[in-house]
């Protein structure tokens, strides 16, 4: 057991480290720690490797030096597959451009992570689920439509939604709130942090936007604790 969330040590990362070639460190991040339940802001500008640094964690990105374990794994002791299982039972990822699916339902897309995953919906009900984020996500009157027939802020509600079904331990929202105007921003923060008060999951929220630290107890700058 960890008592850590997230826990990186010595970790340096560059693209296309196999080919051998000179290629410029993205990260290299001698210490961080994430306790379970924290909400963090995780601040970086524009190109300073916060993408690098999700996908990393949500393990799409692999760890070729240093440690990094998520949710008690050790990432770089882990096959692909097993980091693809991680992530689909334990993690919601929301991102910057939505990525929801045109031609399934809003209540399909919502619960397609577990559909995936049948591990994620242990125990839980979700159908009844579904109908629970919809209905708190202000979406009920859109349950059975397309995504196409809502507006950006419904979307990105929705892609809210489908993070957190099933009840993952671990939320990464990689700038979620880039293309909303200030009132969606607003309503969007305000409806992601209730739901982080009722199940307290890990939430690691990135933006370049300084505004949106306001929000959160804690704050993280990458340029601080990325020493490239
Ligand atoms: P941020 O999310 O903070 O804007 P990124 O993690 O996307 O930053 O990018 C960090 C650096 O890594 C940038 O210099 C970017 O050009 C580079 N980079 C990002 N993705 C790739 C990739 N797939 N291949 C090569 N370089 C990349
Ligand atoms: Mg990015």
């Amino acid at each position: 057991m960890t008592q850590n969330s997230i826990r990186i040590k010595d970790l340096r990362f560059s693209y296309h480290s196999q080919l051998k070639i000179e290629n410029p460190l993205v990260l290299n991040i001698p210490e961080l720690s994430i306790h379970p339940g924290e909400k963090i802001f995780l601040y970086g500008p524009s190109g300073f490797g916060k993408s690098t640094l999700l996908n990393i964690l949500a393990g799409v990105l692999q760890v070729e030096t240093g440690e990094v374990e998520v949710l008690g794994k050790s990432l770089q002791f882990i096959s692909q597959g097993e980091r693809d299982h991680l992530r689909g039972e334990k993690i919601g990822y929301i991102f910057q451009i939505f990525n929801l699916i045109p031609y399934l339902t809003i209540k399909e897309n919502i619960q397609l992570p577990c559909l995936i995953n049948k591990k994620r919906s242990l125990g839980i009900d979700i159908e009844a689920q579904a109908e629970e984020l919809i209905s708190t996500l202000g979406l009920k009157d859109f349950a059975d439509k397309l995504v196409t027939d809502l507006s950006i802020g419904q979307q990105q509600r929705v892609a809210a939604a489908r993070a957190l079904i099933g009840n993952p331990q671990l939320i990464i929202a990689d700038e979620p709130t880039s293309s909303l105007d200030e009132k969606n921003t607003h309503e969007f923060m305000n409806l992601l942090l209730s739901e982080w008060e009722k199940r307290k999951f890990t939430l690691i929220f990135v933006s370049h936007d300084t505004r949106l630290k306001e929000y959160f107890p804690k704050t993280i700058s990458l340029p601080d604790i990325n020493k490239i």
